[in-house]
């Protein structure tokens, strides 16, 4: 699973390596790159891209910066990213409450959900509970008969749904049978289509509303990809889901449903599939997930190295210069790229859920003009200008403004905040200094 995307990424940091040197241009390649490895894993559009900016956001910013060991930095963020990406945590199966605990299985004909519910039946068995597994689908009598096998098989009763009943009936009665048989958990197999459609949907809620189950589990097949992610979609709509159930996942080098399902539709996978046989169920746990995407041999320390060299590099040639006050508007320059790489103030707040409905929120949007604008007028200016401010008098200051369209008061003020950042930089650098010189003393 996830092989393509893995490779993709290996060869993404491999060729950040043969750079040599890195620069902001191989990093914003790099995420370019990390965004095609996603589109081609099948993850949906808008969900690589909110990826991607969240591993910017991040990465570019001060919380790099200011970190000791950058290189580790990068690593958790981009494994975190991949975590939180499909959910953070492992989510159990909700097994409390008063039993007979109900687990409602759904999902298209096809996708695994008999079979899944025979291998659910044999992990909760070696819980020990003891489960009943219930036929609940009348349209396929071959269903019915397919589960009594599987329940030959385990050693786990089912229920003898009658082929000509009413699926919420057989469900009710399995609740007699369950009691009469010391069963605490009920594991219903419900009908599946080809397609979704409106009868099945009601049915489903028919059963939803009469069982109560405490799971709702979709089944789906892995190797749909983003088709699974839209049936989830549609039946977490109608009947509320608690969890997904992935099956196939071994067959499914590009791994686009696992990635995207938890971030479009809000529902955490909890089981994975892995095989036809009944013991090929496992927890799913986001984080080891994200750990084996990256590799974590290799490709993690091809990131750590490049990560270390970029960040160090960049951070000691500015502490220097700020040390020697020859910090100039070129070095400013690069900061406001630097603020503007991670981009607007209003994509990020795009990304909060329900930031968009926020009243008064264009007050909270840092002024993008402004940056704008200071970043032309220095551009404006030659290097020997951005070198040697003192020399910019008032002729290239007209100069400046028509050539960046804006007035020489605006200029001015560049220049005046400047001046006033720089001095401020140098008594910083002094603090600096006279600590390193106490601590000499003591
Ligand atoms: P249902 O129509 O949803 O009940 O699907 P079935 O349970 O009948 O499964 C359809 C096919 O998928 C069968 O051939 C199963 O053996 C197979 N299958 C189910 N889960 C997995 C899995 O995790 N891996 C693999 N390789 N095959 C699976």
């Amino acid at each position: 699973m996830f092989d393509n995307l893995s490779d993709r990424l290996a060869e993404t940091f491999k060729r950040l390596k043969g750079h040599g040197k890195l620069s902001e241009a191989n990093i914003a390649d790099a995420l370019r790159e990390v965004r095609l490895a996603l589109l081609e894993a099948d993850v949906n559009y808008k969900v690589a891209k909110d990826f991607v900016a969240g591993v910017r956001e991040r990465a570019v910013g001060q919380e790099v910066m200011k970190s000791l060991t950058p290189a580790q930095q990068v690593i958790k963020i981009v494994r975190e990213e991949l975590s939180s990406l499909m959910g953070g945590q492992a989510e159990g199966l909700n097994l409390i409450g008063r039993p007979p605990q109900v687990l409602m299985m759904v999902g298209l004909q096809g996708a695994g959900k008999t079979t899944t519910a025979g291998k659910l039946a044999r992990m909760l068995a070696g819980m020990g509970k003891k489960p009943l597994l219930v036929p609940a689908d009348v349209q396929r009598p071959a269903a019915i008969e397919q589960l009594k096998k599987l329940g030959a098989q385990l050693g786990v009763p089912v229920h003898d749904s009658d082929p000509g009943g009413d699926p919420v009936d057989i469900c009710v009665r399995a609740l007699g049978t369950a009691s009469r048989l010391g069963c605490d958990a009920l594991i219903l197999d419900t009908a599946g289509r080809l397609h979704i459609d409106e009868p099945l949907m009601a049915q489903l809620e028919r059963i939803k509303q009469k069982l109560q189950p405490g799971e709702i589990l979709l089944v789906a097949d892995a190797m749909t990809g983003q088709d699974a992610v839209n049936v989830a979609e549609a039946f977490h709509q109608r009947l509320g889901l608690s969890g997904v159930v992935l099956t196939k996942v071994e067959g499914d080098a590009r791994g686009g449903a696992a990635l995207s399902i938890r971030a479009v539709t809000g529902v955490p996978i909890k089981l994975v599939g892995v095989g036809e046989k009944l013991d090929a169920l496992e927890p799913f746990h986001p984080d080891r997930m994200a750990g084996r995407i990256l590799g974590m041999g290799d490709v993690l320390s091809l990131v750590e190295k490049a990560a270390s060299a970029f960040e160090q590099e960049k951070a000691q040639a500015l502490a220097k210069k700020m040390a020697k006050n020859e910090f100039d508007l070129e070095d400013f320059r690069e900061q406001i790229r630097q603020i503007r790489k991670l981009g607007s103030l209003e994509s990020i707040l795009g990304m909060l859920p329900g930031a968009g409905k926020l009243k008064g929120m264009k007050d909270m949007q840092p002024d993008e003009k402004e940056i704008g604008r200071v970043e032309a007028i220095i551009s404006s200016m030659t290097p020997g200008e951005r070198a040697k401010p003192q020399i910019i008098d008032a002729s290239r200051r007209k100069r400046i403004a028509a050539g960046s369209g804006v007035t020489v008061a605006d200029v001015n003020r560049l220049l005046k905040n400047f001046t006033q950042a720089k001095k401020m930089m140098k008594q910083v650098s002094k603090l600096g200094g006279k600590r390193k010189g106490l601590k000499r003393l003591l």
